[in-house]
């Protein structure tokens, strides 16, 4: 058998293997080293062994590496590996998940476009559709995540792209991917998942009938808050055009993360389910306790969107959010008081993270705008991590005991 027999057999053999062999195998090309793991390519371009074939490659008549803001191996392997996980055709990596949505939106749109977006998204989302993109001729309308009748009623003969987040942060509203795609399919516009709350480990938006994946490799796909990152996932003919604006403006990955981001790839299921379990067992265990006022966590069965997330992702994902008290000072006592988790904003970590959105991750909204997403003063939200359940419960009860 020929090496290159034993490739196609080896390809053959990964496309028809399920999520977790995907997230340890696909994208890896072996070099003539025989390296097991995946090498870093560190090096920002590549040399060729004449002028023609510097030619060639520049031409693209001969395909090959020529500049690493172009292609680069180790940037490839994260870019065939997350396209493997959430079955897409294509991935394209980014520097963020900024990136990811800018690239996405500047590649795919034209001024005078209009895009509906939910009103639950990302905070920084919220500021680039509002701010930049609306200064490229480019509209926002912001509607409720779980209201359909919103979004049918906000389309216009400029409409181009839905786009959302779903569980919603910090509120875990939970979108139904199905309905706002045959919408945006009957408008003949894009529909856009931000994937990062649930990773492909738990949501497959492409196979609800979503057109585009977009993630901030930061969160989950690292698991381990080392690395910035993003990537975009969906069809060749989408993707090509995003690597085409990624290529020129200049937002690529650099390999070094996109080494991280492999490596975290190798465990997510693991951690996806892990960090559902912990974070059911906390949300449980918060609803039952004095002071705590409300609890939102999809994977309660009094959730409003209980069944369709169940029925929509494999466990409930990692990230809770609960009031205590009546007021700021509450929360801020609460999360004061704790010792073993962190006092930050980043999410997705095998470390426990707390924070207060209304005035941390939401607090560039207007008091109105906190009103009409839900963010309450004395709001707390938890990105529950790996540590144990006990001893997380525990921490939570010295929050509970400064009430
Ligand atoms: C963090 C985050 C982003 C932005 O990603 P960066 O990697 O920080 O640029 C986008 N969407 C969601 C849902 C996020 O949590």
């Amino acid at each position: 058998m020929t090496e290159q027999e034993y490739l196609a057999q080896r390809q053959a053999v990964l496309a028809e293997a399920e999520l977790d062999t995907r997230a340890v195998r696909a994208g890896q090309v072996r070099t003539f080293e025989g390296e097991h793991a995946e090498p870093i390519f560190m090096t920002s371009s590549y040399v060729f062994s004449t002028a023609s074939e510097a030619a060639a490659r520049f031409s693209g008549a001969q395909p090959g590496n020529v500049y690493s803001r172009y292609t680069n191996p180790t940037v490839r392997t994260f870019e065939d590996r997350i396209a493997a996980l959430e079955g897409a055709e294509m991935g394209v990596a980014t520097a963020s998940g900024m990136a990811a949505i800018l690239s996405t939106c500047v590649a795919l749109l034209e001024s005078g476009d209009h895009i509906i977006c939910s009103r639950s998204v990302f905070g920084t989302t919220t500021v680039l559709l509002n701010k930049y993109l609306a200064k490229l001729g480019i509209s926002t309308t912001f509607v409720s995540p779980i209201d359909a009748q919103e979004w049918r009623d906000a389309i216009s003969p400029n409409t181009k792209m839905l786009m959302l987040e779903t569980p919603s942060n910090p509120l875990s509203e939970v979108a139904d991917i199905r309905v706002l795609a045959d919408i945006a399919h009957q408008h003949d516009c894009l529909l856009v998942v931000d994937n990062c709350f649930c990773t492909p480990a738990l949501q497959l938006p492409l196979a609800l009938g979503a057109d585009i994946v977009v993630h901030s490799a930061t969160k989950y796909l690292d698991g381990q808050g080392r690395s910035v990152g993003g990537a975009v996932v969906g069809r060749r003919e989408q993707m090509n055009e995003v690597l085409a604006f990624i290529r020129t403006a200049g937002p690529s990955m650099s390999p070094f993360n996109a080494w991280v981001f492999l490596k975290g790839l190798e465990t997510l299921r693991l951690r996806m389910m892990a960090h559902s379990s912990n974070a059911l067992a906390l949300a449980t265990w918060l609803q039952d306790q004095p002071g705590v006022v409300k609890v939102y966590y999809s994977g309660l069965p009094d959730h409003p969107q209980h069944a369709l997330a169940a029925l929509q992702q494999k466990a409930f994902g990692g990230v809770l959010s609960f009031e205590v008290g009546s007021d700021q000072d509450a929360a801020w006592r609460f999360i004061d008081a704790t010792r073993l988790v962190s006092i930050t904003a980043n999410l997705g970590d095998t470390k426990t993270t707390i924070v207060h959105p209304a005035t941390t991750t939401h607090g560039r909204l207007t008091v109105e705008q906190r009103r009409e997403t839900g963010i309450a003063d004395n709001l707390i939200r938890v990105s529950v991590g790996l540590e144990d359940i006990e001893d997380l419960r525990k921490d939570m009860q010295r929050g509970l005991d400064a009430l």
